[in-house]
């Protein structure tokens, strides 16, 4: 079976690339998380032998602020919550997010991960980032592998950015911030008629609004999703069901009954076809 490394530091990451480098093994980074369904890229399933998986788990004690530049660097195996938690601690935000926090700085950086906004520099994480480094293989007289620091204005910052696990082990990311703000969501279910027309006045009026399209049901979610200010006050609670843990027993009945709805679906089946439409630019 692959052999499997857990470097705690950037110099134990780029060790571990260094070993492989030399050793002329294939690398995969795997994640605390690894919540991308499709593989995306593994390293060779006939030798593994000749393959090594470098983990990120033990890889996430950094998370820097710098308060007058408004930046966060943080080391590429800390999870999305413990990032929110600690910049918010610093009264800062981070602009953009995924709607799911279960994954971590180099994984979503890696799959463009994203919410949904074309306000500013838009709603996928990726456009926030001004800095990042790059664990990659090296010379001999380099060590074997080598640090590359990319900063806002490296033209290989686009491609380093969304790069799939493929063109290096991401170390660090550097993200932009603005002041502590705090969000209102609001859910309106209401017919889908002229959802080809609506969906530009809804990207312009909220910033970070977003459509849920039920075809089936004719039926679309407008989610009114806008900033507010930290004053305002609110429960704090975000009662979206999808993403919450639920009681076992609550999965095993959903599982069951869509089993029989598969062999012999109702009317009402057809409602969960389910298409999210994000708002966001390409860059
Ligand atoms: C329930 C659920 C909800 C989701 N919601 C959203 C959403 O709202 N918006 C959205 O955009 N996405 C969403 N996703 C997808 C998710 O954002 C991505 O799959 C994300 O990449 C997962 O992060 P991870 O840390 O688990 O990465 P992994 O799945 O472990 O890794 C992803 C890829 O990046 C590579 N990689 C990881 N770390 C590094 C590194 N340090 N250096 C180089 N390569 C690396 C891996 O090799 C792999 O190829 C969701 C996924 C789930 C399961």
């Amino acid at each position: 079976s692959s052999k499997l490394v857990y470097p705690t530091t950037e110099e134990e990451l780029r060790l571990a690339v260094a070993n492989a480098n030399q050793n002329h093994l294939k690398i995969k980074v795997v994640t605390k998380f690894s919540h991308t369904i499709p593989k995306l890229a593994c390293p060779s399933s006939e030798q593994a032998s000749k393959t090594v998986l470098i983990s990120t788990e033990h890889y996430g004690s950094s998370i820097e602020i710098d308060k007058v530049k408004m930046e966060v660097t943080a080391d590429a195996g800390v999870g999305l919550r413990d990032l929110i938690n600690k910049v918010e601690e610093a009264s800062l935000s981070l602009v953009a997010s995924p709607y799911w926090e279960g994954v971590t700085v180099g994984g979503l950086i890696s799959t463009g991960a994203h919410g949904s906004s074309w306000w500013g520099n838009g709603g996928a994480l990726h456009d926030h980032v001004v800095g990042l480094s790059l664990v990659v293989p090296g010379s001999a007289l380099e060590g074997f592998a080598k640090v590359y620091r990319l900063e806002s204005n490296d033209p290989l910052l686009k491609a380093a950015k969304v790069s799939l696990g493929v063109l290096g082990v991401i170390s660090k990311v550097k993200f932009k911030l603005e002041g502590a703000f705090k969000r209102s969501i609001t859910l309106n279910f209401t017919k889908d008629e002229g959802i080809e027309d609506e969906y530009m006045e809804h990207g312009k009026k909220y910033e970070f609004g977003d459509i849920g399209w039920y075809p089936s049901a004719y039926t679309a979610v407008y989610r009114y999703d806008q900033r507010l200010p930290l004053t305002t006050s609110g429960d704090a609670v975000n009662d979206f069901l999808g993403f919450q843990s639920q009681s076992v027993l609550v999965s095993s009945a959903t599982r069951a009954i869509g089993i029989v709805f598969l062999i012999s679906p109702p009317k009402c089946f057809r409602q969960l076809l389910y298409i999210p439409i994000y708002i966001f630019q390409h860059v």
